[in-house]
């Protein structure tokens, strides 16, 4: 059972309980991880994916792999696009999910996500920069294990209380932040490490791409820009219809660049 540092939600989200019993996990996630069994080839710790990031010369060699990520979901409509787009190009992605929106969409949708293959993250309960990220380091350290516990309890809620995950991204990004040594500490208690990126598709730019090609070539240059790793991983949102009608080329691309798509644990 999941037993939060804290005693309330962190913000005004619609409220949550979390249920004073075992439950059971959806039929299609494996117990103990953030997937399915189908799954299991194609995941990796994201401690290892946080180590080839920032250490190119760790990464495995003779191979490239791309992560596509997908934040502040879920969302009916966008997120079911997505999986539409990776069902038809065959691969599979992480999506960071704003917990309290799970309980918007069906559960099919979440069902669906794991049946195809992909991994389910949490990116938060509140996200909200000035819960998270005021005060010192104290203080941002209380908040964020608060949110985050709050976050593990409700996808726990819905996927099950078998649902486990490596990786934490931010609300806005590791990097963007500053005094978060004792905030990571705390995540670090719960098996847990901050995940970034090291690409982006710009949805998230005050100058967004507007068009496919612009989609394409901000992902094209964002990869170039970080040198051409044999790891990326690509920061996208699942809330921007946009990127979904961009996301069949972006697929493509990275196929023809001979990137093995993977999901984050
Ligand atoms: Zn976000």
């Amino acid at each position: 059972m999941t037993d939060p540092s804290c005693a309330a939600p962190p913000s005004q989200w619609k409220t949550f309980r979390a249920p004073d019993k075992v439950v059971a996990d959806l039929p299609e996630l494996e117990s103990g991880t953030n997937h399915s069994k189908v799954a299991d080839r194609w995941t990796y710790p994201a401690s290892e994916v946080h180590q080839w990031m920032t250490r190119p010369a760790t990464a495995p060699k003779g191979r490239k792999l791309v992560f596509l990520t997908f934040d502040d979901g879920p969302d009916k409509t966008v997120t079911a696009q997505e999986l539409t787009n990776l069902e038809k190009g065959g691969v599979p992605a992480t999506f960071f999910m704003i917990t309290p929106q799970m309980q918007g969409v069906p559960v099919d949708l979440l069902r669906r996500s794991l049946r195809d293959g992909n991994g389910l993250g949490v990116h938060s309960y509140s996200h909200d920069y000035r819960y998270l990220f005021k005060g010192d380091a104290a203080q941002r350290a209380t908040h964020v294990a608060c949110d985050y516990d709050w976050a593990l309890a409700q996808a726990r809620a819905i996927l099950g209380s078998g649902y486990a995950e490596s990786g934490f991204r931010y609300p806005g990004g590791h990097m963007s932040w500053s005094h978060l040594g004792q905030a990571d500490a705390e995540l670090a208690r719960r098996g847990v490490v901050p995940i970034d990126w090291n690409a982006m598709s710009g949805d998230a730019d005050a100058q967004m791409p507007t068009t496919v090609p612009g989609y394409l070539a901000m992902v094209k240059k964002s990869i170039a820009e970080a040198g051409n790793p044999r790891v990326v991983v690509l920061l996208n949102h699942d809330n921007k219809e946009r990127t979904a009608e961009a996301m069949p080329s972006i697929i493509a691309w990275l196929k023809s660049q001979h990137y093995q798509f993977g999901i984050i644990s």
